[in-house]
């Protein structure tokens, strides 16, 4: 197979990184293991392009992870942040943006009451998970294969993402003590939920998922799939957990759980609202998170939570999307860009998922409803895929196991060109 090959500089850098950053990288999907080959150093990023250190430049499907919805670098998040910084980067003490960030978060999802900042997603989640074992006195979590949670102890057990990627479902350096207290079932797969709930019912502290999984690719919950988790849930006095650190103000400013009309009990947030800059939330009813310290006897903590260029960043972004209603524009390049990928892939034995500004090319026939079927797909074609379109200037995510983004930088002509590239290579699938 025949690689994109990085320039020099990226390359010289990139033997730099594997002498002193294990296997390269900060995190794991960004070493091209999925694909093979070797990355690019990337230099600058701007609306749906980036450049690497090379001078290169590509249209953007990654968009960092899904931060970027309104592209890379918009003025508004670099206006926020330089009229932030030269205040003060971080204080410790109660600061007016979290006051404001908390209220916003409130009002557009409105299953939150109260909410707290955290660094990341993963600490999101963990924090979550902690809570609602504290608040229901039980110690079982309930996930479901595919859905990635972040690296978080015990739900890297069948986790989707980079533990995907690499092929490495369970991470060493888990005890197992704790792993046996997570149960693990198929998405979309109600009988297994009955299964799970008549096994362990009364031990079930929360049931935790992504309403839209994202990082097996992109699939969709099946009609009534999530009432049913939601109804088993409230029958088991278990908590629903739904984390939204992808789907939150991505697929409407209050999330998979607007779009679908489903009210969980807490909700993990991040990406989105920290404006290209480390961030996550967690939230839900007050009667809930008033377990937590200083309230309550669930500790939780950040030095840096609530950090004021963050939050800044992140207003920032909420409140240009919500000005230029983001969401209707985003729907519309989705559904161009939706109609030529379908045209490019017809009569092949090729599947296309898309909800709102995030896709997905399969590269086996449908359906595609959990991750058993997900990993159906030859990831050599899609490597072959992958490889040719970033040679001739576009970058989707360097794995099969990862949902493609747009972003409001998304202009018509950018996507009508890369559906052009797209249908050429195509063509010989
Ligand atoms: C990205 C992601 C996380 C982890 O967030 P980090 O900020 O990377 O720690 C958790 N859950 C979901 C659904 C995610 O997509």
């Amino acid at each position: 197979m025949s690689f994109y090959q990085p320039a020099p500089h990226s390359h010289s850098l990139w033997e730099r990184a594997l002498l002193r950053i294990p296997g390269g990288v900060n995190s794991p999907v960004r070493a091209f293991r999925g694909v093979g080959g070797e990355p690019f150093f990337v230099n600058k990023a701007s609306g749906c392009t980036i450049t690497d250190v090379d001078g290169s430049e590509c249209i953007d499907f990654v968009g960092t992870w899904g931060p970027a919805i309104l592209g890379h670098a918009p003025q508004v998040v670099i206006d926020a942040v330089r009229e932030t910084v030269p205040r003060g980067s971080s204080f410790g003490i109660p600061n007016p943006l979290e006051v404001e960030m908390a209220e916003t978060i409130c009002r557009m999802v409105p299953s939150i009451e109260k909410v707290r900042m955290t660094n990341s997603g993963t600490e999101a989640v963990m924090s979550a998970i902690r809570l609602a074992r504290g608040y229901t006195g039980r110690e079982r979590i309930v996930k479901f294969e595919g859905c990635y949670h972040g690296h978080v102890d015990s739900l890297l057990v069948k986790a989707g993402s980079g533990a995907l990627t690499l092929g490495q479902p369970d991470s060493a350096g888990i005890p197992t003590s704790l792993a046996a207290l997570t149960s693990t079932i198929p998405f979309n797969n109600l009988e297994a939920l009955h299964s799970a709930f008549k096994e362990h019912g009364p031990q079930i502290a929360a049931v935790i998922l992504e309403p839209v999984p994202a990082n097996a690719g992109l699939y969709l919950p099946g009609p009534g799939f999530l009432e049913e988790v939601k109804t088993l849930c409230r029958e088991h006095d278990a908590l629903l957990i739904f984390d939204e650190v992808m789907t939150g103000f991505r697929l409407a400013p209050g999330g998979a759980q607007e779009v679908y009309g489903i009210t969980p009990d807490l909700t993990t947030l991040g990406k989105i609202i920290g404006g290209g800059l480390p961030v996550g939330a967690f939230g839900g009813k007050a009667e809930i998170m008033d377990q937590l310290a200083p309230l309550g006897p669930v500790y939780q903590a950040g030095t840096l939570s609530g950090n004021p260029l963050a939050l800044a960043a992140g207003l920032a972004q909420l409140r240009e999307m919500e000005r230029i209603n983001g969401w209707q524009l985003l729907e519309n390049l989705g559904t161009q860009f939706e109609e030529s990928i379908r045209h490019a892939i017809k009569g092949k034995p090729l599947t296309f998922h898309r909800i709102g500004s995030m896709f997905c090319l399969y590269f086996c026939e449908g359906p595609v409803r959990n991750l058993d079927d997900a990993k159906r797909s030859d990831s050599a074609a899609f490597a072959r895929y992958f490889h040719r379109a970033l040679k001739q200037g576009l970058y989707f995510a360097p794995s099969q196991y990862e949902a493609g983004f747009l972003s409001t930088a998304h202009t018509p002509e950018a996507l009508e060109r890369a559906s052009m590239i797209v249908s050429k290579i195509l063509a010989e699938f």
